[in-house]
């Protein structure tokens, strides 16, 4: 196994922070009760999850109530959209765009198949929306908007608070998929009309198979997963104790972080991203002229295949992705970059770079030197190459 990596690969995950780790360990091995049992061994883990439930909302800006735990990003977009069609069962159209994570539109595809319109809306070169596009698509048989914070592949941020006051005027519910927004950006739901946001632990320093649901005072919500009563009946199953805390205390130290994200995650970036630009001929910058995340940068290099870069940054134990980590495997290419009009030939050579607040300027001045040797070398040898 190697545990060595200059690891840009955060948007795919993270690394679970020492703090978190700690906070944890307690409630596998001495505090194992079940927290909905009656006895005060189990009884007195519903406090601490409290606890953590409170650090959650406090990151967002919503109450303690509105917040449910889940099993990640997937369960939480799922039963969003879910609820929305169970609870308007007379609606039977979504919009989406084409640039979502497939936990939503390979959701909005199988609805699809089962009878729903979805109205998929596209985006311009810069991976932005068009408002007048969406507000065209609301008709009276909308049950729901979903509109990620902030796109997986690019960083791109979506205008979430206009998106959110259209929804509204037309009184339509709004879900937004804030997985990669989550501790990158300020949040505070109580300032916007959002119905329904999914987040999930692992891209914020907590652990995999942890997430939340925030779901709006008021919103009528059926549960996806029926079983027992936690969770106000809304999300059976035993608590997932440890990865609750842990996600309480990855919730703490994001609101501590959040400034740090954006001046020097933002800098490591921002040099990486010049650097590149500067140094590298012949190279696209995907979404840069959007307001993006600050740690994420999408970037083509012409003439060369992204598979190829990524296995030679390996060679260095670098790690980054030639796309979203969910379609690894795939050749098919990015269908964001597709969605941006980005040129297929241009797509192969696209890489992902997403770096956290443990990425070091001596990582990003490696990596960068590197990707030189690395990208001459493949246009050497490269039919592709204009010589
Ligand atoms: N939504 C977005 C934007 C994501 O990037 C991801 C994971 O990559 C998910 C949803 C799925 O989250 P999870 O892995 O917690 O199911």
């Amino acid at each position: 196994m190697i545990d060595k990596v200059i690891y840009l690969d955060n948007n795919a995950t993270t690394k679970v922070d020492d703090e978190v780790i700690k906070e944890m360990l307690p409630f596998f091995s001495i505090y194992y009760g079940n927290p909905s049992s009656i006895h005060t061994f189990g009884g007195q883990i519903e406090k601490e999850i409290k606890k953590a439930r409170e650090k959650v909302a406090k990151l967002i800006g919503a109450e303690p109530e509105e917040i449910i735990f889940t099993s990640g990003g997937t369960e939480s977009d799922n039963a969003a959209i879910l609820s929305a069609l169970e609870t308007q069962p007379k609606k039977n159209h979504i919009i989406t765009t084409k640039v979502e994570h497939p936990a939503i539109l390979s959701l909005c595809n199988t609805l699809k198949n089962r009878g729903y319109n979805i109205t998929y809306l596209s985006v311009d070169a810069e991976g932005q929306i068009d408002l007048t596009e969406l507000k065209n698509a609301i008709s009276a048989q909308t049950a729901i908007i979903s509109i990620m914070w902030a796109n997986n592949e690019t960083g791109v941020i979506f205008p979430i608070e206009e998106i959110s006051k259209i929804a509204a005027e037309k009184e339509v519910l709004f879900h937004t998929d804030a997985v990669q927004a989550i501790g990158k950006i300020p949040i505070n739901v109580s300032e916007y009309k959002i119905n329904f946001l999914a987040a999930s632990g692992h891209k914020f320093h907590a652990p995999k198979g942890i997430g939340f649901l925030y779901i709006k005072k008021g919103t009528r919500f059926n549960p996806f997963i029926i079983g027992g009563h936690q969770e106000y009946g809304r999300r059976a199953g035993t608590h997932n104790v440890p990865g609750i805390i842990g996600l309480g205390k990855a919730a703490e130290l994001a609101e501590k972080y959040l400034e740090e994200e954006n001046t020097k995650v933002k800098y490591l970036r921002d040099k990486l991203e010049k650097s590149i630009i500067e140094e590298i001929k012949d190279v696209k910058l995907n979404g840069g002229k959007s307001p993006r995340t600050p740690n994420t940068l999408n970037i083509s290099f012409k003439y060369v295949e992204g598979e190829a870069i990524l296995l030679l940054l390996n060679e260095y134990n670098i790690a980054a992705s030639s796309g979203s980590a969910c379609t690894t495997g795939s050749l098919e290419p990015s269908h964001v970059l597709r969605a941006m009009g980005v040129p297929a030939e241009v797509i192969h050579g696209s890489i992902r770079f997403s770096l956290s607040r443990y990425t070091t300027e001596e990582e990003i001045n490696f990596t960068i030197e590197k990707l030189k040797i690395i990208i001459k070398r493949l246009r050497d040898i490269s039919p592709f190459t204009p010589h």
